[in-house]
């Protein structure tokens, strides 16, 4: 092992989950490494364990079977038992992990584990025969993957070396610089594309969009491959003004891959309450129907732009 490599395996970043047999985040059979930390605020947010890049206490009561365990091991005296239930007081919870440690009924996990790039890369290459059968490899997701860069970087470095095929799903709002970094290392990036309006892009993920269209344009030009990620929520972004505007940039940019729709999913919601996070900054919203989906796809046809989504049953 080369000295440069044993550095890269040595840097250290925080993750959530790794997926392995993952279908959906790129070409073939991937194992998706799931980072935490990101810059937006989407209020739709899929991954909302993936926001901060602390580790959180996820707390599932239904799945309480009352053993006490936790309240024995809390030195802050979180936990406790009332009329109502099961009562955690995240007040007072310093996110030490103990409990989840006693819990075996996994109503209390820890979300997020500090880990470093060979140890990460090392569980990514247990799957290598799938990714050569199938013509995957490694996505690293999020979270923002750009947001714990010398983590993201090293681990794209050394899936190089190992030579698997790379993709990034990224909220592209990030400083160019690093994207220019990235660039030679990442076969496929999937960029997401949220909202075309300046003002409800802030309005829905809490920042300007101008720096990541800036960066998309400076990838196409660089030559990156690119397939447009765009999440469309009922109530917010389902505007024909949007799909139009989203049409008219992929014409703009004639090497992308294509647009892939991503339809809203309210699992989100779930783990917000697991998370103790605020519901209020949250869309309601409501899954659409594959007519809706139809719909949003057509018209982005309809207008040159190639849409990489199946068509629905039916259609
Ligand atoms: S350890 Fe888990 S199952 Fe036992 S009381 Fe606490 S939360 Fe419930
Ligand atoms: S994570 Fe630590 S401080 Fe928080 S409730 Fe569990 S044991 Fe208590």
């Amino acid at each position: 092992m080369t000295a440069q490599v044993t550095d890269l395996r040595a840097v250290t970043g925080m993750i959530f989950e790794v997926q392995r047999f993952s279908v959906h985040d790129g070409p073939g059979i991937r194992t998706t490494v799931f980072m935490k930390g990101c810059p937006l605020r989407c209020r739709w947010c899929h991954n909302p364990e993936g926001v901060s890049s602390k580790p959180e206490l996820s707390f599932t009561p239904s799945k309480c079977i009352g053993c006490g365990y936790c309240l024995r091991v809390c030195p802050r005296n979180a936990h406790r038992f009332t009329d109502h239930g099961h009562e955690l007081d995240r007040s007072v919870c310093a996110v030490c992990g103990s409990c989840t440690e006693e819990c075996y009924a996994r109503a209390l996990e820890l979300v997020g584990r500090e880990t470093t790039a060979g140890e990460t890369i090392d569980l990514v290459l247990r799957d290598r025969v799938f990714y050569e059968t199938s013509g995957g490899g490694m996505t690293l997701s999020g979270g923002e993957p750009t947001f714990q860069f010398p983590f993201a970087e090293a681990l794209l470095r050394l899936a190089r070396e190992e030579g698997l095929n790379t993709c990034i799903e990224t909220c592209g709002h990030a400083d160019q610089s690093r994207f220019d970094r990235l660039l030679p290392l990442v076969d496929t990036f999937l960029f997401d594309i949220k909202e075309t309006d300046p003002a409800r892009h802030t309005e829905f993920t809490g920042v300007s969009n101008d720096r990541i269209l800036a960066n998309l344009r400076a990838l196409h030009a660089g030559g990156a491959r690119i397939l447009l990620r765009c999440p469309v929520i009922p109530g917010y972004n389902d505007r024909d003004d949007h799909f139009d505007a989203l049409a008219a940039l992929a014409r703009d940019l004639p090497r992308l891959e294509g647009i892939e729709v991503i339809p809203y999913h309210p699992l989100g919601e779930s783990k917000i309450a697991r998370l103790g996070l605020d519901p209020d900054r949250r869309a309601a919203s409501a899954s659409p129907d594959d007519a809706t989906v139809a719909r949003w796809v057509a018209r982005l046809r309809n207008r040159g732009a190639r849409v990489v989504n199946e068509n629905p049953p039916g259609d």
